[in-house]
């Protein structure tokens, strides 16, 4: 039985997660339940998964998901510093990281010190802090598993590969609900345009980060972190198809890929059951159904936030931390009507531009980058 936390238990990737373990009652029992705001999931969540403790973000929600919960044995913090103690309790295996954004990093960093199994999905965590938190996994015997579906792809095809050098890997990209558009096709684009994505159904910020490709680009900065190799040896293939979910190059030319049908409840479940793969139910992917996969360049001209996050990483230090900062404040922007689509590209070059350079930044340095990056481009 692996016991787990989860860190944005009331999210897309969450509630996949709590999906697994409700098909694998026998492998996987729910310890930690942290949410942001939603009280209301929350609640439901405990009162079927029955966690040792659940933690609210929102303390002002406190007393609603207290007042719930009192008649069972869950305990009930709030704030992001209980999640923090939360997800390094004895009784914990695994800490599913699926906060979305810089605020996960914290809790995340915390598990990583405290030699959990980490089970990623808050990229934002690697793209700020991504030699940290590798050092610190070194140093801890932490193990970060990735579920983003690229990565997990990636980590899949290097099973039984060590020691065999990654000539490059090569990641793909759905390219989002305005693939095949140029510049000036995009100058007007909806919210709701850019919420509807082809083929995966994610959290707002993820979705919008898709459509912009800065996605992509911070899985760039995650796939380097994870896998250990350099920004040029990634490269974006464009698949709409969403089967191939990434590849591996070796040394001797051969390409190893991992495919099948566009669902984030595979990657989550690999992670949690890794190293064993477990039965699952859905659905399988049919070549005779969709015989053509298609692959293509990414037009960088037309989504500049993918050649933004290969300049970040290139630059170093706490420039990836100012570019996401950046980034979530121009999508927060774009979700309330402030800035048009096209603007979101300018807007984090901009942040980029005049940001001033730390080498090697400490974690209180980048969340103060963060916080400052924030505070001056609001
Ligand atoms: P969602 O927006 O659906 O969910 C985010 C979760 O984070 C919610 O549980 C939310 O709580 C919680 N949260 C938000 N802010 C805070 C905070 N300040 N403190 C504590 N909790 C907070 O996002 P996704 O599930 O889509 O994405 C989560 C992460 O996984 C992102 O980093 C994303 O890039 C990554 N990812 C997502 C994929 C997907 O398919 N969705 C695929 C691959 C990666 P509440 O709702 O209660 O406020």
């Amino acid at each position: 039985m692996k016991h787990i936390a989860i860190l944005g238990s009331t999210g897309s990737i969450g509630t996949q997660t709590l999906n697994v373990v409700r098909r694998h009652k026998e492998l996987f029992e729910i310890e930690v339940l942290v949410a942001g705001s939603n009280a209301d999931l929350l609640i439901e969540q405990a009162r079927e998964f029955k966690p040792n403790v659940v933690v609210i973000a929102d303390k002002s929600k406190y007393g609603i998901v207290n007042e719930a919960l009192k008649e069972s044995d869950v305990k009930v913090f709030a704030g992001i510093e209980s999640a923090c103690e939360a997800v390094v309790m004895e009784s914990v295996d695994i800490v599913v990281a699926a906060i979305v954004g810089f605020a996960g990093l914290r809790p995340t960093m915390e598990a990583v010190r405290a030699g959990k199994v980490v089970a990623l999905a808050n990229k934002e965590t690697m793209v700020v802090a991504g030699d940290l938190v590798t050092r610190e996994a070194r140093t801890n015997n932490s193990a970060i598993l990735p579920v983003d579906s690229e990565h997990s792809a990636i980590f899949q095809t290097l099973q039984g590969e060590i020691g065999n050098r990654i000539d490059k890997i090569l990641l793909t990209a759905s390219g989002g609900p305005f693939f095949g558009r140029k510049r000036e096709e995009l100058e007007h684009v909806t919210l709701e345009a850019a919420l509807k994505h082809p083929n995966w159904s994610m959290g707002r910020k993820v979705t919008i980060d898709s459509s912009s490709l800065m996605n992509k680009g911070l899985e760039v900065i995650e796939a380097k972190w994870l896998f250990g190799v350099d920004a040029k040896q990634i490269e974006v293939v464009v698949h709409p198809q969403s089967i191939v979910h990434s590849m591996v190059q070796f040394e001797d030319g051969s390409i190893k890929a991992q495919l099948g049908t566009p669902t984030m409840e595979t990657p989550i479940q690999y992670a949690l059951s890794y190293p064993r793969r477990i039965e699952s139910h859905l659905p399988r992917f049919s070549f005779w159904e969709h015989p053509e996969l298609t692959f293509a360049r990414p037009d960088t001209d037309t989504f500049r936030c993918l050649p933004l996050a290969y300049e970040a990483i290139e630059r170093g230090g706490n420039i990836p931390c100012v570019m996401n900062a950046a980034n979530e404040v121009a999508v927060q922007k774009f979700i309330e009507g402030t800035l048009p689509f096209l603007g979101i590209a300018d807007f984090v070059n901009d942040a980029m531009s005049k940001a001033s350079y730390i080498a090697k930044p400490t974690l209180e340095e980048l969340i103060e980058c963060d916080i400052s990056t924030k505070k001056r481009i609001q």
